[in-house]
């Protein structure tokens, strides 16, 4: 499987490209390369501050607009902005968004989601999501809202693989997409597990493919971040091998039960309150 269907009928592919802390340069290049190399979808935000480099990226590519599956995420302190939508147009220099997700639960959520969803009905952006919003939020979101996200960005790797929300995302069918897929920057503790090298062994991959495509047979949409043109071919060379059930398994086994990044009050403020500067981004 390498596409999945939301729920608002549209059609995913299941791996994409992360962009998170990639420098203007870096992202435009990455882009192009992985969609030069098979890759359908790209995911940036507002607060990465690289969206025009995004867009400079697809243009320089091999592919159509109507080939690519393009995620951006709004920033909280855009929420309130009605123009927002539109801003975020005009840097990735295209006239509509596949997947416009709500990036963090801070600030004014029911004015940005209506504006997402306002959005939606005019075309704009195909599918909404949301992206870091605990249950008890979503819950919330669900009974008020006109248009059902559908999908969540998460946190969601071997060590906290998202087991209690993924049970609410059942009932309603919204898509889980992993961030961190495996473990983050700067966080090679999964990649280096031995039993994630066992598998690897066996299979004559690389411990990266063996836990993106954990998340894959799980059915998890998945964002692994990378410029090293080796690592993100890598990535999508998921589909020519398939894990037991015991090889599932183990790697369950490895649930921590928590996630790796904590958020604190500390950090829910810079959330609610930091304005990125996104005219900066040439
Ligand atoms: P990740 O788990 O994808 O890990 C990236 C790290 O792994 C990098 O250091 C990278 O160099 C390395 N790597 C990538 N491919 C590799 C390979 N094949 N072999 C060995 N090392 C490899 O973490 P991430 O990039 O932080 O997250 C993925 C994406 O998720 C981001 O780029 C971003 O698009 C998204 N994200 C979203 C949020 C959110 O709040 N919604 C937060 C963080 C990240």
């Amino acid at each position: 499987m390498t596409h999945i269907t939301l729920n608002n009928g549209i059609e995913m592919p299941l791996v994409g490209l992360g962009t998170y802390q990639l420098s203007s340069e870096d992202a435009q290049a990455s882009t192009t390369y992985a969609l030069d190399n098979g890759y359908e979808l790209i995911d940036t935000a507002n607060v990465y501050v690289n969206e025009r480099a995004v867009g400079r990226g697809m243009r320089a590519s091999s592919k159509a607009r109507e080939e690519i599956f393009l995620e951006t995420k709004l920033w909280p302190s855009f929420f309130e902005r009605a123009t927002a939508v539109d801003e975020t147009l005009e840097r990735l220099g295209t006239d509509y968004i596949d997947l416009m997700i709500l990036h963090q639960p801070a600030g004014d959520i029911r004015t940005g989601y209506r504006h997402l969803e306002e959005a939606y009905k005019a075309g704009k952006v195909r599918a909404i999501g949301i992206s870091n919003f605990p249950i008890e939020e979503l819950r919330r979101l669900l009974g008020e809202s006109e248009i059902k996200p559908s999908l969540i960005q998460v946190e969601c790797h071997p060590y906290f693989p998202q087991t209690e929300l993924k049970a609410l995302l059942k009932e309603h069918n919204i898509a889980l997409q992993a961030w961190y897929p495996l473990g983050g920057r700067g966080n090679a503790s999964i990649m280096s597990e031995p039993v994630i090298a066992e598998i690897a062994k066996t299979h004559g991959k690389s411990p990266a493919q063996v836990i993106l495509r954990w998340h894959v047979q799980l059915g998890h949409s998945i964002v692994p971040g990378s410029k090293t043109p080796s690592h993100i071919a890598e990535n999508l060379d998921l589909f020519d091998f398939e894990l037991t059930n015991e090889e599932m398994a183990q790697i369950n086994g490895l649930d921590k039960g928590e996630p790796i990044f904590q958020r604190t009050p500390e950090v829910e403020h810079f959330f609610a309150t930091f304005a990125p500067d996104v005219d900066s981004e040439k």
